[in-house]
């Protein structure tokens, strides 16, 4: 079974992120992805960040109805900063009789944004070593050729890529795919700056998401 990880703030999740997942499950024939949220995001500010319990619930609401998709809380038990690598090790150490008949292999799935930025990441030589990974690029005008150049120099001179795959293979590390998605200009800064000015956030949430903020009166 291949599978999908897909780490985030989701403060809150939104049509973005489920319009990207839903595209690269299609593309990738990814029978699961699993969302998690980050409890502690090392990357960003703790300002307007709503609590983890509250984020970890909009995602869940969030793909309730979708078929194959399923919220992860593992961050959420850990304490202190939520580091990939950490998830990524405790996914593959899980039981997998809890999520598949077979072993699972693991895809890790980040934004082009997510992925420049990765280098601040802790262990990340560790992470191309541990999972594939795909790189969704949203419509970037550029195309793949700042995303070969960042391997090349900043992660390792031994990728190769093939041009027709859009994939980057290594002798020693796992591929690097591309996916291009669809372009969907939605961010959660944008969700929280709109609900900040009681503006409608209806169609760029999902209404379960909806529900949750205002329940909880979150971003204001
Ligand atoms: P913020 O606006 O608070 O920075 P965000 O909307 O980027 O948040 P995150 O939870 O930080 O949301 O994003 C998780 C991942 O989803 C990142 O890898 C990011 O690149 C990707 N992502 C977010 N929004 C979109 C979108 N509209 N299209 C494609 N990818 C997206």
């Amino acid at each position: 079974m291949d599978a999908g990880l897909f780490g985030g703030t989701f403060n809150p999740l939104h049509n973005g992120h489920i319009g990207i997942i839903k595209y690269v499950k299609q593309a990738f024939h990814l029978q699961k992805i699993f969302l998690f949220p980050s409890a502690t995001p090392p990357h960003k500010s703790a300002i307007d960040l709503a609590p983890i319990q509250d984020r970890l619930d909009m995602v869940r609401a969030g793909v309730a109805e979708l078929d194959g998709f399923y919220t992860s809380d593992v961050e959420l038990k850990r304490k202190g900063p939520s580091f990939t690598i950490d998830t990524i090790n405790d996914f593959k150490r899980s039981p997998f009789e809890t999520i598949s008949q077979s072993p699972p292999n693991f895809f890790l799935l980040m934004g082009s944004d997510a992925f420049f930025d990765i280098t601040t990441w802790k262990n990340q030589e560790l992470i191309f070593k541990a999972i594939p990974i795909i790189v969704m690029l949203r419509g970037e005008r550029t195309g793949i050729a700042p995303i070969a150049s960042f391997i090349d120099e900043h992660i390792s001179k031994g990728y190769k890529l093939n041009i027709r795959q859009k994939k980057f293979t290594h002798e020693q590390m796992q591929p690097v795919h591309i996916c291009n998605v669809p372009k969907i200009d939605i961010s959660s800064t944008m969700i929280r700056e709109r609900v900040k000015a009681n503006r409608s956030i209806k169609e760029l949430v999902p209404a379960n998401v909806e529900n949750i903020i205002k329940k909880k009166d979150l971003y204001k």
